[in-house]
């Protein structure tokens, strides 16, 4: 669409209203098809998405392979980056981990808010009211890392996060398609990783694949949050206390240890409720009341049963006679069958008197026969540490 405003000027104004708004990262990208797509494509192919299934849709696999799919009179994708590291670090040894990005108000919320009054913005400055125009977070189908490398904005590491050469990547990614043209950002140039290999080398679970991509099958990231039934055993032990997400490789890249610096952002500082909180917090979490007490986070997206279970794992990772008695609880009153599985897992491996007790009541009333196997599985690791200690003894 044409407009009167000179596109220099708007673009200067358009970016300088999105920095007033909150975004740290600002930058300019035209609608072409994506030129890696091809990664992605393949990436799908193999099956490293998991239960994503949305992500593999024909309709949203045609969408991302030419963003003009969405949107025909697209000119212009305004890519912005808002720095959602809170202030205050999760400090208690005790504490169950959240992801840095999900600790404050829920960022979709956040996000569309502020990129609305963008637009509403645009609109005014532009004098086109209709203006057609699409706005995404990380729910669109747009390959946002690569617009937002396109933009200028930085590269994608090897653990796949944009990373911004002055500021880190604890970068909430969002965009906002435009049907007027602005200037085009350069795309950023390089690749600043290098031989740098700390993010693959400290990945719990050794899910950072050599192209630039994850399996996210084994993503702490997607166990905690996408995956809806149980998690696989073998990864338990790895997940150590990320109860929601997980920041470790973004934490070993030097660039955040350099560059990142917490956001004042009032939005992203930690509610009270994920401020510090313990495995039992989230244990306890009741059928009913969960949601007010996690309400405006983005912690509800992985639901009440699955807090549970990742919490249960959290617990069990603990090694603490202080978990026995909230897992116990779990193990013998949850109404789901996964959880109550989970809990029989940490209590396996917590071990002591007090577990074992709790496994044997729950053998004889469990009636769901995945839980019943995983009760079977924790008490028969109960019995080889028995013997291993008396033989060692
Ligand atoms: Fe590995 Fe955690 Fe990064 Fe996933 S988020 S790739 S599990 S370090
Ligand atoms: Fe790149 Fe090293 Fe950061 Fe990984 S840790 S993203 S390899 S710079």
């Amino acid at each position: 669409m044409s407009v009167s405003v000179d596109p220099v000027e708007l673009t200067d104004r358009v970016k300088r209203e999105a920095r007033r708004l909150g975004f740290d990262l600002v930058g300019v990208t035209d609608p072409e098809p994506p030129p890696h797509l091809d990664v992605f494509e393949r990436w799908l192919e193999a099956g490293r998405h998991g239960e994503m299934d949305y992500l593999s849709t024909e309709r949203s696999l045609r969408r991302r392979a030419d963003p003009r799919r969405i949107l025909p009179e697209c000119e212009s994708i305004l890519v912005v980056g808002a720095n959602c590291l809170p202030g205050p670090a999760q400090n208690r040894d005790d504490s169950a981990r959240i992801a840095a990005y999900a600790r404050g108000e829920d960022y979709h919320a956040v996000l569309v808010e502020r990129l609305r009054r963008l637009v509403a913005f645009i609109q005014e400055q532009t004098g086109l009211k209709d203006l057609p125009h699409r706005i995404y977070t990380d729910t669109g189908p747009l390959l946002e890392r690569e617009l937002a490398q396109r933009a200028g904005l930085g590269w994608i590491g090897k653990n796949t996060c944009l990373i911004n050469p002055t500021r880190g990547s604890h970068f909430l990614l969002a965009e906002v398609m435009l049907a007027i043209r602005l200037v085009p950002d350069s795309p950023y140039p390089a690749d600043r990783c290098g031989s740098c290999t700390r993010c693959i080398a400290a990945c719990p679970t050794e899910c950072i694949l050599p192209n630039r991509t994850l399996d996210a099958t084994r993503c702490i990231s997607y166990l905690t949050i996408e995956l809806k039934g149980a998690i696989p055993a073998e990864l338990r032990s790895s997940m150590g206390d990320w109860v929601f997400g997980c920041d470790v490789c973004q934490e070993v890249c030097p660039w955040n240890v350099r560059f990142s610096r917490p956001t004042r952002d009032p939005a992203f500082q930690p509610t009270p409720a994920l401020a510090n909180p313990r495995p039992q917090d989230f244990l306890n979490l009741h059928p009913t009341g969960w949601r007010a007490r996690l309400r405006g986070t983005t912690l509800l997206r992985a639901k009440r049963t699955g807090l549970v279970r990742n919490a249960s794992v959290v617990a069990g990772n603990r090694a603490s006679q202080e978990m026995v008695q909230p897992l116990a609880a779990v193990l013998g009153g949850d109404p789901d069958p996964v959880v109550r599985a989970h809990a029989a897992w940490g209590l396996g491996r917590i071990g002591g008197s007090g577990a074992r007790k709790a496994l044997l009541e729950a053998q004889t009333s469990e009636q769901d026969p995945e839980a019943l196997i995983e009760i079977a599985t924790a008490l028969r690791a109960l019995e080889d540490a028995a013997n291993e200690r008396a033989r060692s003894a």
